[in-house]
């Protein structure tokens, strides 16, 4: 167990006593359900300025307009490709393995009927500070986007704009992490609240969204990245990845695309022979955008939560949870949980309640771990298909 934090630790043992402690007090727990909301409160306090600093931040870390034309178009079109590929083989596998943890007596929520208009019209800002107000996370990457190219454009003149994102974003991330520090007694909360409620149910039924995670990450990783590895650099996956293991394996022990970041470029330069260019604009991007294991696990639970709440998503609103689950694994910083900040999102595009998430908090950690490291593999398969792109243009 020494791969696993403080917070790890507590958290389990949280999880432990507020199990126990909700089947012996329900009443006490029920009562006490406040402070999970709390905690959830907390949450949803920074996503919105955190997508858009974590967004805008790395687009105008490239300083450069020229690299950008070069290099971020191409990146950008293959990360967002193979995202949505991980999020696709997730909504397959759930689609047929249907797992759920009955909330027998939680009343359904009505969830939001889909439209092509309100869809599409969704990606624009009407008016900016509404879209903050209101934690729409589409327009908000739109405008953080648009935004960081304007900037690059702009110039050195513009530098005063970057830097006070900049600090801004590292503030939030601290903000973030000072928050996550509190999961161990948000999960005691929100768990306890759940299991007061419910019995012991919804736990037997994390097994299957677990396992419905695990296989999907793994798929994506021993499948779909290999093979588009293979296909379009002509590189050996297996070789690869032993060349360059140390990076998600110390994803796996961390749950931070961003604390592995020197390690990625480490290795991808040094063992990986991808050229310095190359790698200091792909992965740096890579590893706050280009989130594979994140948007899988985002599209999965919001569905498993569905389920559990007795509901069935029909295409269209699938559709719908496709788009907000690659959006919001863009908006996700490479911290850990981050991913569960930004499922809040999924959670309210389709008008599910986000007491959903008490739900699976309980096996976050765990799943955060590999989640992260499909993330950094991810990274690192795009860095090489990118390099082996503009090496064949010369
Ligand atoms: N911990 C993940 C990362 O750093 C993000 C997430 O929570 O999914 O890549």
């Amino acid at each position: 167990m020494k791969f696993l934090s403080r917070v790890e630790n507590q958290t389990l043992v949280a999880i432990l006593l507020s199990v126990t402690g909700a089947l012996l007090w329900p009443s006490l727990f029920l009562s006490l359900s406040i402070f999970g909301d709390l905690f959830l409160r907390l949450l949803k306090m920074v996503v919105a300025p955190l997508i858009f600093t974590s967004v805008f931040v790395s687009l105008v870390r490239i300083r450069n307009f020229r690299v950008l034309e070069r290099l971020g178009w191409r990146t950008m079109a293959y990360y967002l490709g193979t995202t949505g590929l991980s999020v696709l083989t997730g909504l397959l596998l759930v689609n047929l393995l249907h797992p759920s943890a009955p909330l027998l007596h939680g009343k359904p929520p009505a969830l939001h009927p889909f439209s092509l208009r309100d869809l599409l019209l969704g990606l624009f800002p009407e008016n900016i500070v509404q879209s903050f107000a209101r934690t729409e996370v589409i327009p908000i990457i739109f405008l953080a986007l648009v935004l960081g190219i304007s900037v690059l454009r702009v110039g050195h003149r513009a530098e005063p704009l970057s830097r006070f994102f900049e600090a801004l974003n590292e503030a939030l991330l601290i903000l973030t992490r000072g928050i996550i520090r509190f999961t161990p007694l948000g999960v005691f909360f929100l768990v306890g609240a759940i299991i007061a409620r419910e019995g012991l149910s919804p736990l037997r039924g994390l097994l299957g969204y677990v396992g419905t995670v695990t296989l999907g990450l793994f798929l994506h990783v021993a499948v779909t990245l290999p093979l588009l590895l293979y296909l379009f650099a002509r590189t050996q996956p297996g070789a690869y990845f032993l060349s360059v293991r140390e990076a998600p394996l110390l994803a796996f022990s961390t749950a931070s695309s961003s604390a592995t970041l020197p390690v990625t470029l480490e290795v991808a330069e040094e063992k990986a022979g991808i050229s310095p260019e190359v790698a200091g604009f792909v992965l740096p991007l890579g590893s706050t955008i280009n989130m594979d294991g994140t948007a899988l696990y985002e599209a999965v639970a919001a569905m498993f939560i569905a389920h559990s709440y007795g509901l069935k998503l029909d295409l269209l609103q699938q559709i719908l949870v496709f788009i907000t689950a690659v959006l919001a694994s863009v908006g996700a910083a490479g911290i850990p949980s981050a991913g569960l900040v930004t499922m809040t999102l999924v959670l309210q595009s389709v008008g599910l309640p986000l007491e959903g998430l008490g739900l699976i908090l309980a096996v976050d950690r765990f799943l955060d771990m590999l989640r992260t490291s499909v993330n950094v593999w991810g990274d690192l398969v795009g860095a090489k298909i990118i390099d082996s792109w503009l090496r064949k243009e010369g």
